[in-house]
């Protein structure tokens, strides 16, 4: 069936949404694709919808092809599972959660692991039922502190979710890798320029986990390469930690007046004139600075936090956050400062800390803190700063934590060279879940000894409606979209420029000989200027726009390259043919 600009349920929009901060999210609403119902909540129109049923086709055909089983769960679950693997509680504010007419607690699912886990356990019971890969193609909520940038991060988006379930630790890693592949396939077809990296499994638990991100610059997500082909998520970078250094013969700490050094910087510089030492100038580096949280856990229970990092570095507060999921840490206030005495703000040392330590405050320092590491450091007297505090010797942390910035030109982990940071858009994680939700909710099988066992788990996602704006994203340009091929909501939009007859009969039968053909035609029959209509299709960015105009007289109907605004004009009767041609892919002028 052709589809009529004059029937089209659409209206592009000349101004961007007052909201739009991103190209993806101002050009979707502009070009009539997506209309905002509530924060981060988003409605399908007729162009986008059939962007969206693109990128599930594929994501269908390739789940398919790994063998993966469609499914489809509920969005509106019960507590109970939630419960049992303590979901319900860890998920915090970002659950939507509702009550029945009788007072029934229920959620709008944010992910399915206990669903899935819990219908498995309920049809099979034998070793000879696994492996097994379920996938579903469905609705998710979240409520997200931040929705932002449209279909981004909304608190409703699709996502496509399958869960493995394995006999044993080797069945997941073959299930891990076949998703691997099949997330591989998607991401190219998509079109997307993306990266393979080391994640953090978050609030899943589990361990081995890799996400796929489109290299964006509007991405949230930071990542590091190095040329020896290292690649992690930023907050799953674990920091090269330097050998231990001797204790013996190190000088004894000593304590000095250090007045008005509120900063590394006044303080370095102080360090500089009044002790100033013989080998070298005092840096940041040399200094360890106390940052003090409040953390909060799931229970509710609020403790304090004291993390130690080199002065020359920031607390990254994403990474910060990954490391202490599902609990969350603010800034200490004043009024916790009253409460912990201990801690005398500015000058906060690591002498009075530590879970051993008479104040009892949990310290956690970063990696490169080894034992017999030197360190200029807050005395806990007001003014005043110790001096060569060594670790190991004059304090005593209780582990190390991964919450320092990583900086570009940060050795590798693995050796492989200096770190390279860029920023991406997550568009698919998967992970080796384990046995944590098939322990939880008591699914077990019969293994081949007739001995009960726990099923080891997988969790996939790729975030389905995340992609139509990844997508956007990366292949928009200043006049509006600009789809690939694969996920156009038309192949071919086809212009009737002109108010003449002749351009309006000719128009319409190009189209439907290309309708005939199967291809699908966008036809802007309406009484609007050319102009008008230029732009439409400029912001509304089918791959392939026919402008029946003028030229028509002539004999030539002009083919334009959207992505490359090539513009050719082709003799009327070659036109159907070298479309036919472009849209399949073997037009080698294409
Ligand atoms: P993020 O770190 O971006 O919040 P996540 O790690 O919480 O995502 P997962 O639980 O791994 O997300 O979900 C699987 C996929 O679903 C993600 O890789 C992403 O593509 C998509 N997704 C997650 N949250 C959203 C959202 N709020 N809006 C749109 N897509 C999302
Ligand atoms: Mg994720």
């Amino acid at each position: 069936m052709i589809t009529r600009m004059s029937e089209l349920f659409v209206r592009t929009l000349r101004e961007d949404p007052a909201d739009a901060e991103v190209p993806s999210h101002r050009w979707l609403v502009r070009a009539g694709y997506i209309r905002r119902a509530a924060p981060g909540i988003y409605t399908w129109l007729p162009l986008g919808i059939r962007v969206l049923r693109n990128v599930e086709r594929i994501v269908r055909e390739e789940m398919d092809a790994i063998g993966a089983q469609e499914v489809s769960f509920p969005a509106l679950l019960p507590r109970e599972p939630y419960e049992a693997t303590g979901r319900w509680t860890e998920y915090g504010p970002n659950l939507f959660r509702l009550k029945d007419r009788k007072g029934g607690d229920y959620l709008l699912g944010p992910t399915h692991e206990e669903m899935f886990t819990l219908a498995v356990k309920d049809l099979y019971s034998s070793y000879k039922d696994l492996p097994l890969s379920l996938y579903q193609i469905q609705t998710k909520y979240r409520d997200e502190a931040r929705p932002r940038a449209g279909l981004l991060r909304g608190r409703e988006f699709v996502m496509k979710d399958s869960y493995s379930f394995d006999i044993d630790d080797a069945g997941l890693q073959k299930s891990y890798d076949l998703h691997r592949s099949a997330y591989v396939k998607i991401f190219n077809r998509l079109g997307l320029e993306y990266v393979i990296v080391a994640a953090m499994s978050g609030a899943m638990g589990g361990s081995a986990s890799e996400e796929f991100l489109a290299v964006a610059e509007n991405g949230e997500d930071t990542f590091v390469r190095s040329p020896g082909g290292y690649a992690a998520n930023v907050e799953a970078v674990r920091t090269h930690a330097p050998e231990p250094l001797p204790i013996e013969g190190a000088p004894a700490a000593h304590v000095e007046d250090t007045p008005d050094t509120p900063t590394i910087e006044t303080l370095v510089a102080v360090a500089n004139q009044r002790v100033p030492r013989d080998d070298r100038p005092w840096q940041a580096a040399d200094t360890l600075k106390n940052v003090v949280l409040m953390v909060t856990g799931v229970d509710g229970t609020r403790t304090p936090l004291v993390i130690g990092i080199p002065g020359d570095r920031e607390v990254d507060l994403k990474r910060l956050a990954a490391q202490l999921e599902p609990a969350e840490a603010e800034p200490f206030t004043d009024a916790d400062f009253e409460r912990y005495p201990a801690l005398v703000k500015g000058y906060i040392g690591p002498q009075v800390l530590g879970s051993e330590s008479e104040s009892g405050i949990r310290y956690l320092v970063d990696p490169r803190v080894t034992a017999g590491t030197r360190w200029v450091t807050g005395a806990n007297e007001s003014g005043r700063h110790v001096f060569d505090l060594v670790a190991g010797r004059d304090f005593t942390p209780d582990g190390t934590i991964e919450a320092a910035e990583v900086r570009a030109g940060d050795p590798a982990p693995d050796g492989s060279g200096p770190l390279q940071l860029a920023r991406g858009i997550e568009m698919g994680h998967i992970f080796q879940l384990g046995r944590k939700y098939a322990e939880a909710l008591g699914l077990k099988v019969l293994d081949s000894n007739g001995k009960l066992v726990t099923v080891t788990m997988g969790s996939y996602g790729v975030g389905v409606s995340r992609a139509v704006a990844a997508v956007a994203e990366a292949t928009s340009d200043d006049k509006g979209l600009a789809w690939p091929r694969e996920l156009a909501p038309f192949q071919v939009h086809v212009v009737a420029a002109g108010k003449d007859e002749t351009i309006l009969l000719a128009a319409a039968d190009l189209a439907r000989r290309l309708d005939d053909a199967g291809i699908s035609v966008l036809l802007d029959d309406r009484k609007a200027s050319p102009g008008v209509k230029f732009a439409d299709a400029e912001i509304m960015g089918m791959p392939t726009v026919v402008v029946v105009g003028k030229s028509l007289a002539e004999g030539t109907i002009e083919v334009r390259d959207r992505t490359t605004g090539q513009r050719d004009n082709v003799a009327v009767d070659e036109v159907f043919e070298r479309l036919l041609a472009t849209v399949r892919g073997t037009d080698a002028a294409a």
